[in-house]
């Protein structure tokens, strides 16, 4: 609104070194995870794994203790769409597990989640992961200086009405972060091109589709946390936090800053060596 003051955190370049350490991380944790991930462990398993990879870091787990979240990361599987809480549960083959994991350094947060078919995947499910993460890219390209807040979800939604008839999560959304994991504003994955704040240089945001093979609508199961399609049909869910650069969209949680990705679309990205 005219002549009102953002309420958007804006980051000094040290203060986005610092968020880059943390989504390094995030990344390395996430790499483990990804080659890890096999039928028979469980998702508690994975959360040790994660809790290892973190502490050995020296850098601390985001998700612990959030709002009482009682583990490391949130380990979604098949119809689970996002905030499964690790436990028993055996991954078995063919399962779409969805992984999400923040971490801090220094007070800087950095937050990211992909999912990953356990051996063979359906072409259908693959198709799911593929769109939704190009989905997630499409919406990173946006995230330059002078675009508008919504011209990220639109680019996502619209790259995903294309590729089919899916659901895309409307109750959760991306996120600004920095000093916490969740701050202003709200990143939705749907929506017109043109609306809400100006992007500047020193922001940070997490973006996250969430696509479903069949409806949007979602339910939370009674532990209060896990997330799951109404209808039963799969969910993938990507993640990555992006700092807004002069030079372009900088992705803290990818190890490449998110360089090929965003040269394939055509966006260039700040030059840097890690
Ligand atoms: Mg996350
Ligand atoms: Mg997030």
């Amino acid at each position: 609104m005219f002549g009102r003051k953002s309420s958007i955190e804006l980051k000094k370049p040290e203060q986005f070194e610092r968020m880059r350490a943390a989504g390094i991380v995030v990344a390395d944790t996430l790499q483990v995870l990804r080659e890890s991930v096999a039928p028979g462990l469980t998702t508690a398993d994975l959360d040790a794994i994660a809790r290892e990879s973190i502490a050995s870091a020296g850098a601390t787990p985001s998700f612990l203790g959030y709002h009482g979240f009682p583990a490391v990361i949130c380990t979604s599987v098949n119809d689970e769409i996002v905030h499964g809480i690790p436990g028993s549960r055996v991954i078995d083959k063919g399962d779409v597990v969805s992984i999400d994991c923040g971490a801090i350094v220094d007070g800087w947060h950095g937050d990211a989640a992909l999912s990953v078919v356990v051996g063979e995947a359906t072409p259908e499910v693959a198709d799911l992961l593929t769109v939704t993460e190009t989905a997630l890219w499409r919406g990173i390209a946006q995230a330059c200086v002078g675009a508008r807040l919504s011209d990220i979800g639109h680019a996502v939604e619209a790259h995903v009405r294309a590729a089919g008839d899916y659901g895309i999560v409307e109750e959760y959304v991306g996120h600004g972060i920095g000093t916490s994991m969740h701050m202003e504003p709200s990143v939705p994955n749907y929506g017109q091109p043109g609306h809400g704040p100006r992007l500047e240089v020193g922001m940070a945001l997490a973006i996250e589709p969430m696509v479903n093979l069949g409806g949007r609508h979602t339910k939370t199961l009674d532990d209060d946390w896990t997330v799951v399609t109404v209808d039963g049909r799969w969910s993938a869910h990507f993640e990555h936090t992006v700092a807004i650069t002069a030079d372009g969209p900088w992705v803290l949680t990818a190890h490449d800053g998110g360089a090929e990705r965003l040269a394939a679309l055509g966006v260039a990205t700040p030059a840097r060596s890690s």
